[in-house]
């Protein structure tokens, strides 16, 4: 909720809203190197083992990395990947596949990038028929939720091809883990990446990747990056019960441990995807009440970030979202490159009755005072 010391509601797909209690957990000067932070990096990485299979996490092995999400992808690919005889394919309907085409380009990863419109979900044939194309090609890697858009990929469909094409099978679950269920060992997820900051409600600060433990112990000495080597990262986090190599973000780990407390308060993955999804319809329902068309049909849409139409040719966006700001909202631009779109993300201690104020404020004015003049 907005107050005094919280003076908006960020409707962002991250960093969002947070509660007080998950802030609280930063007010002291956190050490880093005892046994008690060791116990607290050991135990959250279990939990999140125990949330992403439900039917083997002990399969499954969590490593966490310092810096934003970006850095654990770019962490995983380049540890994922062998040096030699690697070939990546990448699955892109929007910014962030594109960012894992881009970041393979960088590190010198072969890459076939599969792209498909930025306005519809990936289709998991298309990107079966490129796995086959190419022989030489290892890994495939997609984004669950593409976050440019909301769109859902759909990520059993795509799992089973990438299995069945026998290849390492590597999730950008970014702005998805935590709020949408899912079992790695089910879907045979390999490398599974996230963010402290997205669904499990916690503050900006780390990433974290959780991999089948055979398919990590197998990318010793694969790492472009001393910083970014996850095996390293992992293998030092399992041999020193919890430590991490170089500077952790305490604050931030402890502000997630909190997070994760309450995500368990809610009654889990569930209960949480079910809250997003009743504000995600709750909002799009006012909306397009209002005269914002949703960009995606419902089939596509994730509960966790809708975009929307302008309404007419005269709507301001920068007016909107001042306005929107001021009565204690914030919103996101669009991203797309095809036509003029904004973004409200459903995620983050926010409640439909969060986004009922919202529509009701919106709708209350008149649309007039949102056109250029
Ligand atoms: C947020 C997000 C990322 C990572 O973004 P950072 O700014 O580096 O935290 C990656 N992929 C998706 C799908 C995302 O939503």
């Amino acid at each position: 909720m907005a107050s005094a010391n919280n003076p908006y509601l960020l409707l962002t797909p991250g960093p969002l809203t947070t509660t007080r209690s998950v802030k609280e957990a930063m007010l002291k000067d956190w050490c880093t190197w005892d046994e008690e932070y060791n116990l607290l990096v050991t135990s959250i990485r279990d939990r999140l083992t125990a949330l992403a299979s439900a039917i083997r996490p002990n399969d499954f092995t969590a490593v966490l990395m310092q810096g934003s999400g970006s850095f654990s992808i770019e962490a995983a690919l380049g540890t994922a990947l062998p040096r030699e005889g690697g070939k990546l394919a990448v699955a892109v309907n929007g910014a962030y596949g594109e960012r894992m085409a881009l970041m393979a380009e960088v590190l010198g990863i072969q890459a076939t990038v599969v792209r498909f419109d930025e306005r519809e979900a990936v289709n998991p044939h298309l990107f079966e028929q490129a796995l086959m194309a190419d022989p030489d090609i290892t890994h495939a890697a997609v984004v669950h939720c593409e976050t440019t858009t909301g769109i859902l990929n759909p990520l059993p469909e795509l799992a089973e091809v990438v299995k069945r094409q026998g290849k390492v099978f590597i999730v950008d679950a970014m702005s998805s883990f935590g709020g949408i269920p899912l079992d790695m060992a089910e879907l045979g997820i390999d490398f599974l990446i996230s963010s402290s900051n997205k669904c499990i409600q916690g503050v900006p600060g780390f990433g974290f990747v959780i991999a089948r433990k055979d398919a990590i112990a197998a990318c010793r000495g694969n790492a472009r990056s001393l910083s970014l080597d996850l095996y390293d990262q992992w293998d030092t986090m399992e041999r020193q019960n919890g430590k991490w190599r170089y500077t952790s973000p305490t604050h931030a780990v402890r502000a997630f441990d909190q997070a994760l407390k309450e995500l368990e308060a809610e009654g889990g993955i569930a209960a949480r995807h079910a809250r997003y999804s009743r504000n995600q319809r709750t909002l799009t329902a006012g909306m397009e009440e209002a005269g914002f068309p949703a960009l995606l049909p419902k089939e596509w849409q994730s509960p966790i970030i809708t975009s929307f139409r302008y309404p007419n040719s005269a709507f301001s966006f920068p007016l909107f979202y001042k306005s929107l700001k001021e009565a204690g909202f914030v919103l996101y631009p669009g991203k797309l490159t095809s036509e003029p779109t904004f973004r409200i993300g459903s995620i983050g201690d926010v409640y439909e009755d969060d986004m009922l104020r919202l529509v009701d404020i919106i709708q209350s004015g008149g649309m007039a005072r949102y056109n250029v003049q």
